[in-house]
């Protein structure tokens, strides 16, 4: 026992030395430079999204954020989406499990768009309001080159005394200009929102081919416009009245004020700008894929 305690003292005691008086080829050259990390690049998600909002900003829009768990309240109900409308079940909505004994307004579920913060933000801010919201939003859609259960969007939100559909578009052509190029062109088409009454789409001539549908000396097809010159860009109107409705008490009587709101695809515009066609390539965090934006 005793010579195997020696042995062990003795390892012990040459360990200690060791690594408290290095030798002259295991010191450490302070001369040399550290371990650099590399800094990154802003997600090109991140850096489209931030392009909408500062455009938006100059327009004195704040810029409001809500929560990605919502209840079902804010998601439909108080967005003029009464139970059993039709528009519930073209949204494919995620659903968080074990919740069938709240009332149907509390279930939660994942956001299916970001104008739920409209109605949060009325709720706590009177009128007049412009404010821009920018984030994650999911559906049910299995992911594919233009699909994904999970994506971004920025929606915008005016309401004061006067608000006129003028002013929408107005507004719109401005952002679109300044965030395309000045040349581009806006076009609009009727469409149906329940939160919205009227509703518009809204469309850009193609900034890829210039609005003729063809690319290139060949004259090849635009992909991107689908060779008809114009790009579908976001959804619009003005809000309806049953949206005032519920924060009526915070000041925004429909009989006394007006809005118009929108909404766009951060990952759609952002596939446009940069010449993408797979969604996917943005949610994978493949550094070779995400360098390029550095
Ligand atoms: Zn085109």
């Amino acid at each position: 026992m005793n010579a195997l305690k020696k042995e062990v003292e003795q390892k012990v005691e040459a360990a200690a030395t060791q690594s408290t008086a290095p030798t002259a080829d295991s010191a450490i050259d302070i001369s040399l430079p550290g371990i650099r990390r590399p800094i990154g690049a802003e997600h090109p998600i991140i850096r489209t999204q931030n392009e909408i909002i500062s455009v938006f900003r100059n327009l004195g829009y704040s810029v409001a954020e809500g929560p990605v768990i919502e209840t079902d309240y804010y998601n439909f109900e108080a967005l003029n989406f009464p139970p059993n409308h039709p528009a519930r079940d073209t949204q494919d909505t995620l659903f968080l499990a074990n919740q069938d004994a709240k009332a149907p307004r509390e279930r939660l579920l994942l956001r299916t768009h970001t104008s739920p913060v409209q109605i949060r933000t009325m709720e706590k801010l009177a009128p007049p309001l412009r404010i821009l919201v920018p984030g994650k939003v999911h559906r049910n859609d299995p992911p594919d080159a233009s699909h994904s259960p999970m994506f971004h969007q920025v929606e915008g939100l005016a309401v004061d005394t006067n608000i006129t559909f003028g002013d929408l578009k107005g507004t719109l052509d401005h952002a679109m200009k300044a965030l395309f190029g000045s040349s581009v062109k806006t076009g609009f088409r009727p469409s149906f929102f329940p939160f919205t009454e009227p509703s518009a789409e809204m469309f850009v001539s193609c900034f890829i081919c210039g609005g003729s549908g063809k690319r290139g000396e060949d004259n090849a097809p635009c992909r991107p416009c689908k060779q008809t010159g114009w790009i579908e860009i976001l959804g619009c109107g003005m809000v309806d009245p049953n949206v005032f409705e519920s924060v009526k008490q915070n000041g925004y009587d429909p009989e006394k004020i007006s809005g118009f709101a929108f909404g766009m695809g951060v990952d759609r515009i952002a596939m446009l700008k940069y010449g993408l066609d797979d969604l996917q390539l943005f949610f994978q965090g493949d550094v070779r894929f995400l360098e390029q934006f550095g």
